[in-house]
């Protein structure tokens, strides 16, 4: 007999969903196994901003998630907008440049709504990400569409939550245990671990395994094999732990690999930023509001339309485009106009601050004269108009070579602002396929036996960019499928 019904490898919010699931399914020896030591437990999900995005049809699907909505968020019932699986699909396929794999992304949008309340089935308590995601004009709230909820105390939170539901129904979780190997029977079937733990060497069996063990962002060595240079000198944003030892055991016994490989998510960052997350500061070392500012490189140069569209649509791939840029450094310049829309995170940082646009320039270390002519240049671009950031305003520049296509405003009102930043790498888009019960697949096209992938493993959802709050929610989703699959084993 195995030593355990399933056993799960990894222990973040896809990993612990399918723990959860596996249970909830009557698997009744469940454990789970966590690289990192109990203090830096829950993987990236512990660092995450906990927003989920899912598909609905009106509000009222969301109100029994977020009973005392309204009291905390005055406004909220009458403020948010549908947002059905239709747009979900088109905004995963628009951003993605209709690339995202149809199967996995109609199981993701079509079960995602479902998976939200399961999960507040468990103990996931969700609120709403109004500072994420809300902006406030007069008495009403424009929210970023599909950006609504998150869970209570972000991925902090999140993470708690899951590691209580998975406590409070028996699942055992081992830390600073590693699985190294997959073990096959003489029929292919996966049924066991290799680890390495506090004991040393070992070997777990088990009915059916779950692979939740995160992608490769936190590998320098891989990133530089397959998403080059300059990648393996950027900082990583979230957990240590996500080296690709779950991609590189599945591929071993023949895993078909699946999305692009090639393909990270990656967003500005705080160019101070620590080399890997900080457990306090989380994901306070994002810089979102560039949409609203002007954004120079090291040659003064602008290089990115910053008003493309909202955040949540370009963030995702901004991180390596700034990576790119010499240095591998830029700075978002913005005036007193906008510094209240700025997100509280940038509290956390260290502006350069200055009463005119020239002092400014002038301390900051770059191509000065480039960054006059560039600034001005802008100012000389601008078409005027009424600026709005609720929607795409189409406030843009004019004539110029590389456009700011909304939020084009002037920079004209002391004092001025320069935030230094980084792309940080978040996760990996390159994983395994998976079928629709998050079997993983072989290079023979068949389901592996008794082997299951969640989470950032998962590959073939995310190409070059990203719909913000999508990983959570292919994690939930698909980890909820692994659990219940491997339950039935
Ligand atoms: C700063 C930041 C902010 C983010 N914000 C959001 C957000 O608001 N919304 C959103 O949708 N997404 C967000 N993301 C992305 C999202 O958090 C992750 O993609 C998601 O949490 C991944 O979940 P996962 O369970 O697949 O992996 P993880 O949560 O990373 O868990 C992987 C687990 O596997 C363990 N592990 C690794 N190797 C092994 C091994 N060999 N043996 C055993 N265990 C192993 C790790 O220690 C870890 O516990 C954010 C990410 C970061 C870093």
């Amino acid at each position: 007999m195995a030593d355990h019904d399933v056993i799960v490898v990894g222990a973040g919010n896809a990993a612990l969903a399918a723990a959860v699931s596996a249970r909830e399914q009557g698997a009744a020896r469940v454990l789970v196994l966590e690289k990192a030591p109990r203090e830096l437990r829950g993987g990236n999900t512990h660092y995450s901003g906990g927003l989920l995005r899912f598909a609905y049809d009106r509000v009222e699907d969301l109100l029994p998630m977020v009973p005392g909505v309204e009291e905390e968020v005055p406004g909220f019932t009458a403020s948010v907008e549908p947002y059905p699986r239709d747009r979900f699909q088109a905004d995963l396929v628009r951003v993605t440049e209709g690339r995202a794999d149809p199967e996995l992304a109609e199981v993701l949008i079509g079960r995602s709504l479902d998976t939200m309340r399961w999960m507040v089935a468990q103990g996931i308590v969700m609120e709403a990400a109004f500072s994420l995601s809300g902006v406030r004009v007069g008495n009403t709230i424009r929210w970023s569409p599909g950006a609504i909820l998150r869970a209570r105390g972000e991925g902090v939170g999140l993470s708690r939550m899951w590691f209580d539901a998975a406590q409070a129904r028996g699942v055992e979780v081992r830390y600073e245990t590693s699985a190294r190997s997959l073990i096959q029977d003489r029929r292919g079937r996966v049924t066991g671990v290799a680890v390495e733990g506090p004991e040393g060497f070992g070997e777990l069996s088990a009915r059916a395994i779950v692979l939740g063990c995160g992608g490769f962002e936190a590998n320098p060595e891989w990133r530089a094999r397959y998403l080059g240079r300059p990648w393996d000198h950027a900082k990583v944003r979230g957990t240590r732990y996500n080296t690709g030892d779950g991609l590189r055991m599945a591929l071993e016994i023949a895993a078909a690999p699946h999305g692009q490989w090639t393909g990270c998510h990656s967003t500005p960052i705080d160019a101070e930023a620590p080399p890997y997350g900080d457990r306090k500061l989380t994901d306070k070392t994002n810089r979102l509001s560039y949409p609203y500012g002007v954004l120079v490189n090291m040659r003064g140069q602008r290089f990115f339309d910053e008003g493309e569209d909202f955040q949540f649509y370009t963030y995702a791939k901004l991180g390596g485009i700034i990576l790119g840029q010499p240095g591998g450094v830029a700075y978002q310049i913005f005036d007193a106009k906008v510094t209240d829309l700025l997100e509280k995170r940038y509290r956390t940082g260290r502006p350069l601050v200055a009463d005119s646009l020239k002092e400014l320039v002038d301390m900051l270390p770059l191509d000065r004269e480039a960054c006059r002519q560039t600034l001005e240049g802008y100012q000389a671009g601008l078409a005027g108009g009424a600026f709005d950031p609720t929607v795409r305003d189409g406030l843009a520049t004019r004539g110029l070579a590389l456009p700011k296509s909304n939020w084009a405003q002037p920079l004209d009102a002391p004092p001025f602002v320069a935030y230094p930043v980084t792309g940080g790498i978040t996760f990996t888009f390159g994983g395994v396929r998976v079928n629709a019960r998050a079997q993983v697949m072989s290079t023979r096209w068949t389901p592996i036996a008794g082997l299951y992938a969640c989470g950032e493993m998962v590959g073939g959802l995310f190409h070059t960019n990203y719909p913000g709050g999508t990983g959570l929610m292919s994690g939930a989703v698909f980890g909820r499928l692994a659990g219940a699959g491997a339950a039935s084993e």
